[in-house]
């Protein structure tokens, strides 16, 4: 009927910032969600997708948690949605440890996963 679909250009750049933290968020979980443990898809579903990856914060906004790397976690949009604003739980603290000493240890992340592939072969 009208062209309601069509993002004008900032909205798709910010839109691009934000789906670029979704994937490194992903990569420092491996995949995996702080809500229901289950595996997240990485690409190719819709952002309103109940599966897809989003980026959730461990100290909710609204509590004074920062948008940095350092308070994130991945989470499926339906989990993430239903933690709402709780605070963290067990799981998602022991996420948020991963999280951060991965960041600490993130010197040379693709020279590290290049040798272990290597030495798996
Ligand atoms: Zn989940």
């Amino acid at each position: 009927m009208d062209d309601a679909g069509e993002v004008a250009p900032p909205q798709r750049k910010r839109r691009h910032r934000r789906r670029r933290k979704i994937l490194r968020i992903w990569d420092l979980q491996g995949g995996w969600c702080s809500g229901c443990g289950g595996p997240v898809p990485r690409q190719g579903l819709r952002p309103g997708d109940p599966d897809a990856p989003t980026f959730d914060h461990f100290i909710p906004a609204s509590q004074g948690g920062t948008l940095a790397l350092t308070n994130g976690l991945l989470k499926h949009k339906r989990c993430n949605q239903a933690r709402g604003s709780a605070a963290p739980n067990g799981c998602e603290r022991v996420w948020r440890e991963v999280v951060l000493a991965k960041l600490e240890n993130s010197v040379q992340p693709r020279a590290s996963l290049r040798s272990l592939s290597a030495s798996t072969n």
